[in-house]
């Protein structure tokens, strides 16, 4: 048995079991030793049955039995009972209106049972308790009293995890540990074998606390190493030498209708610097929405049209590719360059000769024609700027806009197009702490735009309870009366299934059931507001199950004020600009994180009338509310996004699991010390051996890593 060998090669395993396992991503042995436990309970202020109480709150070990679903009684509400035993005794369980959860446990397996202990005719019973699986090990002991729970499936409990890694771990050598003794050493880390016995079965809680830095050290560690090594690479490349001073540029940036702010300005020198050096630019362009990234993408297209090459600009949206073709006309048109538009809709020219003021339609296959010939200075478009049938003559600099809605794997088809690699000038308004920046963006530099323009207004925020609402939507109606306009920001599309638990479906809720019946959906809020609230004014719906055709032409309406209102859910947040929108509520707004919802509000910043944010809160919990009034005093997405770090944990960062970054790893991320150590250590690593061809090890294990990770 080693590491590699599969679960099912050195274990008895029911294909259901093999079914549960996979689904926990456990295959191999060594995936089993990396499951580690999410939490552990400790025995040593349990109960025995025989001790229990009436009124008082306790903890009990215990096999389940008897289980059953029925209608009480008179009352007709649904409800289930069993019992919990142990060496002591047997006790009852109710459980009122959650008949369900007795369906989540099984027949005759341990159990931990806390809840309240009541009476009733002289019985003792415990009245809709907490129940959850446990495992059998330590209960009978005196000297453990730390049990491990571990996330489990159908099939498999924490109790069979426990008893299978304690046989893995007396029959697996483990003594290559893949990070540096050097490593362990200056950060005190325990080595891996140590560390697994220590997290699996800790005799302290100290030991476990020390098992999971070093585990979470060491995820951190090996994403940074394989994000250097990518950035190593790149780096390697050789791109054009672009050499233009900020004099020059300055002449371009004067001819804005402002003042380009500090930050921009600092962007700028960044840029220009990347350009001189031969190799290839990765930066990352990170600012809040409204913080100016068009204008620094100008900019810079400008240097690089300037020494006569070429730039491509991709959105993520036919509606926003044509928004910068709009802004690139406005300020290159005093410059002898073509730009040109490719979108699945078709492709646009500037200028044209029977409008040498505007643009004009043309084919495509006339425009790559020209785009190949170099006589297309910059083409602007959406993803199909990707397609093999775009070609260059001189690429020079690849601008992605709004990053995190591409793949990795797209932002690398746009960067190889070409023998030489253009530069890579990555834009997002995604706020991210700083060490999470740090950790998944390891091979890109980062320049951040962290100062808006002088005089935009500052979004009037409120949040806004049930009993106010009324009040709210009276503010709003006299802003439209006005002639604004107004999103509606929903969690749902559709109305919730009433046939289904409402636990199911729901990314994030604070308090489970309750919230999620409430939340509103798009298409019925829609109905609402039109037969309710706002009878006089259009409103519109969006959401992401419509054809990418049907959301660009909503999206034009309202851009077109064709109508008033658009209801919509989060997930589609586009940089649009409509410059009308000056109003937007967002329901359930406890179901979103700080940043998100700072984001969302971000939509209505583009315009010169006063923006007003309405942030519409069912719950009655102060903490939420207080949460959510962090909105109303924060300077920046990116202090929100700490905030939403530090409140909620790293699991509710938005994204957090879509990179594919473990609970664990994330936990690490917390720690900015940690993960600067991880960072540097693995720059050291790269710098003195770029293709870690002496560390075989660490090489294997940068692999599995670049294979599993999402970096988007
Ligand atoms: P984002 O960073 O969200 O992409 P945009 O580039 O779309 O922001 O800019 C938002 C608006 O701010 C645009 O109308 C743009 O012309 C304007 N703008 C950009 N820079 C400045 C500045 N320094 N001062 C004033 N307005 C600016
Ligand atoms: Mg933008």
């Amino acid at each position: 048995m080693n590491l590699e060998t599969r679960l099912t090669e050195a274990f008895r395993i029911s294909p259901a079991q093999e079914k549960g396992l996979k689904k926990l991503g456990v295959v191999t042995i060594k995936d089993l030793l990396y499951h580690f436990p999410a939490r552990y309970d400790s025995t040593a202020d349990t109960s025995i049955i025989s001790n229990l109480r009436k009124g008082e709150s306790a903890v009990i070990f215990g096999t389940i039995s008897g289980l059953k679903t029925k209608k009480a009684f008179r009352k007709k509400i649904p409800m289930a009972e069993g019992f919990v035993e142990d060496n002591s005794g047997k006790i009852k369980i109710i459980w009122f209106h959650q008949a369900y959860l007795a369906k989540m446990i099984s027949e005759n397996s341990f159990v931990r049972v806390e809840g309240k202990v009541s009476e009733r005719k002289g019985q003792l019973y415990f009245s809709n308790p907490k129940v959850e699986p446990a495992a059998t090990l330590f209960t009978s002991s005196k000297e453990h009293n730390l049990y491990p729970i571990y996330p489990e499936s159908r099939g498999i409990t924490s109790n069979w995890i426990y008893h299978s890694v304690k046989k893995v771990l007396s029959r697996v050598p483990l003594d290559i540990d893949p990070i540096p003794q050097e490593i362990l050493r200056i950060y005190n880390l325990p080595n891996l074998k140590t560390s697994l016995i220590w997290i699996h079965t800790p005799k302290k809680l100290e030991h476990a606390q020390a098992a999971r830095k070093r585990f979470a050290f060491e995820e951190i560690f090996f994403i940074q190493l394989e994000r250097q090594k990518a950035r190593h690479e790149f780096k390697e490349r050789v791109a054009f030498v672009i050499n233009r001073d900020i004099g020059e540029l300055n002449k371009f940036i004067e001819r804005f209708p402002f003042k380009v702010t500090g930050a921009q300005m600092k962007c700028i020198e960044h840029i220009l610097e990347d350009f001189r050096r031969g190799h290839p630019m990765s930066r990352l362009l990170e600012g809040d929405v409204g913080s100016g990234k068009t204008a620094v993408a100008a900019a810079a297209t400008y240097a690089v049209v300037a020494n006569k090459f070429q730039v491509t600009y991709m959105a993520p949206t036919e509606i926003l590719a044509r928004q910068h073709f709009e802004f690139f006309i406005k300020y290159f048109s005093h410059l002898p360059i073509q730009i040109g538009l490719i979108t699945g809709s078709g492709c646009l020219k500037f200028p044209s000769k029977v409008n040498p003021d505007g643009w004009t339609h043309i084919s495509r296959s006339q425009l790559l024609k020209w785009v190949l010939n170099g006589e297309i200075a910059v083409v602007i478009g959406t993803h199909a700027l990707i397609q093999k049938s775009v070609k260059f003559k001189h690429l020079a600099l690849a601008i992605v806009d709004e990053q995190h809605r591409f793949g990795t794997a797209q932002r690398q088809k746009l960067v190889n197009k070409e023998e030489r690699t253009p530069h890579l000038l990555s834009m997002t308004a995604t706020p991210i702490p700083r060490t999470l920046a740090l950790t998944i963006y390891g091979d890109l530099d980062l320049s951040l735009l962290d100062e808006m323009p002088v005089g935009r207004k500052k979004i009037i925020t409120e949040i806004v309870t049930s009993e106010k609402r009324l009040e709210a939507y009276e503010k709003i109606r006299e802003e439209l009366r006005a002639g604004r306009q107004l999103y509606v920001i929903c969690p749902r599309i559709n109305e919730p299934d009433p046939n289904k638990p409402a636990r199911h479906g729901f990314a994030v809720g604070e308090s489970g059931g309750e919230l999620a019946i409430q939340a509103k959906s798009v298409k019925e809020e829609a109905k609402r507001l039109k037969k309710e609230i706002f009878p006089e004014y259009g409103i519109g719906i969006l959401h992401s199950k419509m054809k990418p055709m049907e959301k660009e032409k909503v999206m034009q309406q309202f851009k077109n004020h064709e109508i008033d209102i658009l209801t919509s859910t989060s997930v589609v947040e586009v940089g649009v600009n409509v410059e009308n929108a000056s109003l937007i509520i967002i329901e359930g707004a406890e179901r979103f994180g700080l940043a998100q919802l700072h984001q969302l509000r971000g939509r209505v910043l583009r315009g010169t009338h006063q923006p007003y944010c309405f942030v519409f809160a069912e719950t009655k919990s102060e903490k939420t509310i207080d949460r959510l009034n962090a909105l109303k005093t924060a300077k920046s997405g990116f202090e929100l996004a700490e905030f939403d770090l530090l409140q909620r944990g790293a699991g509710e960062l938005r994204g957090a699991k879509q990179w594919g970054i473990s609970d664990l790893g994330m936990e690490a991320v917390k720690n900015i010390k940690m993960v600067e150590a991880a960072r540097a250590e693995a720059t050291k690593i790269i710098e003195n051996d770029p293709t870690l061809s002496k560390f075989p090890i660490l090489k294997e294990r940068v692999e599995f890593v670049s294979s599993k990770i999402h970096f988007e």
